[in-house]
């Protein structure tokens, strides 16, 4: 301890010896921990200058640390090394300028990823150093280390493949979240959704049925439809129809009638898709709208309001922890603590992965393909 406070105190006054010397202003209090930027590599991030598509959008910028980083680390911050970061349809609507929030540009880019402590303040209590963490507000994770303040990260199971880790905060906690927090699903009830091989369509499969409820889901037809009905049954999907299928009457009746009109109905898509789910949702059902990727909009008919009482809602996980990363972050804490053991534990298995270097970043832009592009940054 005595030496911590002999080498800080020898640091402030090299620091303020220096800042003297180069003729710069620069105060740092003696809770202040100087950062050792010639232990850090050069600084990597894919940042946007200007809205559009990914391909023209992004750039990849090589930095020194100090041109990224405070001259020191402050009682309540922490020094993180980006490990890994998925590509969401979030982060390219960011990027095209077409998603809820518009960041100020320049910005790095990248709503999810997994980090490990590098350095904490002196005043940090929640964090050490080889802790692996998540923000589970932190917009930038495409960049290869960053300044945090505490509060903003969580520690999360050390024992986590850092893939998994890195999907952590989005794809499952929506699919968790919209299940708990509609409807008041009994045993036995049945769900209906689309974009049913997405990833949170996957998580909500898994979860659905280890919490006891059915599933119907809704698929975009391809040559290779059988290997995707194989994949979704083997993550414990009931019945897993096409967008056409799922529009025809008599393919849907029986099934309907085999288990049960759905009473949740989680929807990501829109368009004619939506609908066609939506007719089949039971009295007084639950539609929750999270995505929109065939950018059609969602009508609602007439009988859905008036006779059959359905009730329709909109979820966006950055809200919901939005709302509680202040007086609640205990409910934050216990989803990450499940959801991470649930993977650990191997009862979810984490959407099947594709590691992608920032400087392939365009065969992650193309397209999903059945596959989450995750970025590799420090591994
Ligand atoms: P993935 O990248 O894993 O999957 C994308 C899915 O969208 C695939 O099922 C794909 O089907 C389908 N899709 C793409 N284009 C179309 C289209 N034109 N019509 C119908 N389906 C289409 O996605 P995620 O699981 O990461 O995200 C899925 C959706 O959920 C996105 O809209 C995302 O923004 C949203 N989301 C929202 C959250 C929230 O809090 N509101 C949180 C997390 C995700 P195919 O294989 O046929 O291409």
């Amino acid at each position: 301890m005595l030496a911590r406070k002999l080498l800080l105190k020898h640091s402030y006054l090299e620091i303020r010896l220096s800042s003297f010397l180069s003729g710069q202003k620069f105060k740092m209090s003696t809770s202040d921990i100087p950062l050792d930027f010639k232990a850090l590599p050069e600084h990597r991030s894919l940042v946007i200058e200007k809205f559009g598509e990914p391909k023209d959008s992004v750039i990849l910028k090589l930095r020194r640390p100090e041109e990224v980083l405070p001259k020191v680390l402050g009682p309540k911050q922490v020094l993180i090394r980006h490990l890994a970061a998925t590509i969401n349809p979030a982060d390219i609507n960011m990027i095209q300028g077409i998603y809820g929030i518009r960041p100020k540009l320049p910005s790095v880019v990248g709503n999810e990823g997994v980090a490990r402590v590098e350095q904490v303040g002196s005043q940090v209590k929640n964090l050490q150093p080889g802790d692996l963490a998540l923000g589970v507000l932190v917009t930038e994770n495409w960049q290869s280390y960053s300044v945090q303040s505490d509060q903003s990260l969580y520690k999360i199971n050390n024992k986590l493949e850092i893939t998994t880790a890195a999907q952590l905060k989005v794809n499952p906690c929506t699919a968790y979240r919209m299940i708990k927090d509609f409807y008041n699903l009994k045993q036995g009830d049945t769900i209906i959704q689309n974009g049913a091989n997405s990833a949170v369509g996957v998580y909500a499969i898994q979860l659905a049925k280890l919490w006891g409820f059915k599933t119907i889901n809704v698929i975009r037809d391809r040559p290779n439809k059988d290997e995707i009905v194989q994949e979704l049954k083997q993550y414990g999907a009931d019945i897993v129809l096409t967008e056409e299928e799922i529009g025809n009457v008599e393919v849907v009746s029986p099934i309907v009638e085999q288990i049960g009109k759905p009473k949740l109905f989680l929807n990501c898509v829109g368009g004619k898709n939506a609908v066609n789910c939506q007719r089949i949702l039971d009295h007084g059902g639950y539609s929750v709208t999270y995505g929109a990727m065939s950018r059609q909009p969602f009508s609602l008919a007439a009988t859905s309001l008036i006779f059959k009482d359905h009730k329709f809602h909109g979820f966006w996980v950055s809200r919901w922890y939005k709302d509680r990363e202040l007086d609640r972050r205990h409910e934050i804490e216990s989803m990450l603590n499940e959801v991470g053991e649930l993977f650990v534990k191997g009862t979810l298995k984490p959407k099947s992965s594709k590691l992608i270097s920032f400087e392939d970043r365009n065969i992650a832009f193309e397209g999903s393909n059945n596959t989450k592009c995750i970025f590799s940054i420090n591994n």
